[in-house]
């Protein structure tokens, strides 16, 4: 069987930069990509997101920048994610859903369902939507009104007239009762006081963000979000929530579930309709385990000091749009790191 010079794995905004920049440099390889369409998990995304609620995408590399103000997120991204892989005539094969990499004596094996592809290098670019973390909490399973997560978020519209209680302290929560608490009864819980940034994002603080998750991975920690470390921010399209004092009836976590609502630790109960758990993500990195890259510490520790693409573990595995390049911007930079990465193991490998 051919024996590739790598594989990337996932075709979001990671792995097309990855893709991009391993042509470029003459290097021989596929994408696999579960999803059927291209749109990595923009595709995914609730009807209700348009471009002005996202927080910046960035372009692929090299692609042309594209005014996109308003229109919905899980269109306008997939499209030109299509035009991206087409102009750039990427490698991509899917529906391929990677079950397993093993190592077959130096060899990398890519299973997936009956198949299986070899390489001697893996970009992994899988991302986090399809591991949706929901914590537990006593008595979640006997609640008879309506629980997800988000990314089951149906939008607006479906919870009118109902109360709503989010769970998170991110943005995607922040989001949610922005556009809920104008039209229908919500309560915010979160596990920590929630941190507000009331200076400008500015490239200095993002910087200072991803330093900060960059230490983690550095340590093999397992990484938090870079979201999740910048601090929230209200935008106008959260004001409205503001004004009715959505963000400041905020209370701490509850601590049993019961069929019609929540007991909160002092013993008292509060009764709601829909719970909505906006409890992120964690890393889509299940298929790597046989290759053991976890440390002690439970994260996959990366090579300078966090800031690059490689595991520390096997220098053989890159990992981009993880910890701290998962961004839009940091996946495409990590895609141009990772390629290089790749370029290095076959110039350190010894001649055969
Ligand atoms: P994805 O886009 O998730 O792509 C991963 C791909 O891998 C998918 O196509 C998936 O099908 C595939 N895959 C997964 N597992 C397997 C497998 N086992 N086998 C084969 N294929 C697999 N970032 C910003 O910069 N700006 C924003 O405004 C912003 N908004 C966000 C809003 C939400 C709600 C969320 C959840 C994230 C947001 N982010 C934002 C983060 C950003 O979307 C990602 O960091 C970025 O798109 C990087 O994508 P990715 O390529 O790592 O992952």
């Amino acid at each position: 069987m051919q024996v590739r010079e790598s594989i990337v794995i996932g075709a979001g905004q990671a792995g097309l930069s990855a893709s991009f920049h391993l042509k470029r440099l003459g290097i021989d390889h596929v994408v696999l990509d579960a999803n059927d369409a291209p749109g990595g998990a923009w595709q995914h995304r609730w009807n209700a997101l348009t471009m002005n609620d996202v927080h910046g995408v960035a372009e692929l590399p090299d692609a042309h920048p594209a005014a996109r103000d308003g229109q919905r997120a899980n269109r306008v991204v997939p499209e030109s994610f299509a035009e991206y892989e087409r102009d750039n005539d990427l490698p991509i094969i899917r529906p391929v859903r990677v079950d397993l990499v093993t190592d077959d004596d130096g060899v990398l094996v890519v299973h997936a369902g009956q198949s299986e592809w070899r390489a001697r290098t893996l970009v992994n670019a899988t991302g986090t939507w399809t591991q949706p973390f929901l914590p537990h909490y006593p008595g979640m399973e006997t609640f008879i009104g309506e629980q997800l997560h988000t990314v089951d978020y149906p939008g607006p519209a479906h919870f009118l007239g109902k109360r709503v209680l989010v769970v998170g302290g991110g943005a995607s929560a922040v989001q949610f009762l922005g556009a809920l608490a104008p039209i229908t009864d919500t309560l915010w819980v979160t596990r920590r006081e929630p941190i507000w940034r009331d200076d400008d994002f500015t490239p200095e603080a993002g910087a200072a963000a991803v330093a900060l998750v960059e230490q983690r991975v550095a340590q093999g920690l397992p990484p938090q979000s870079v979201v999740g470390v910048t601090g929230l921010m209200l935008r106008p399209q959260e004001q409205e929530a503001a004004r009715l004092g959505a963000y400041d009836d905020r209370r701490s976590m509850f601590q049993s579930v019961e069929p019609d609502g929540v007991r909160w630790a002092d013993g008292s109960f509060e009764p709601v309709d829909v719970i909505v758990w906006a409890t992120g993500f964690r890393p889509a990195i299940g298929h790597l385990a046989p290759l053991h890259l976890r440390s002690e510490a439970g994260g996959i520790q990366l090579d300078r000091s966090g800031r690059g693409t490689t595991a520390v573990k096997d220098p053989r595995i890159q990992l981009v749009g993880y910890g701290p390049s998962a961004s839009t911007i940091g996946a495409n930079r990590a895609g141009r790191t990772a390629a290089k990465g790749v370029q290095r193991t076959f110039a350190m490998a010894a001649p055969l």
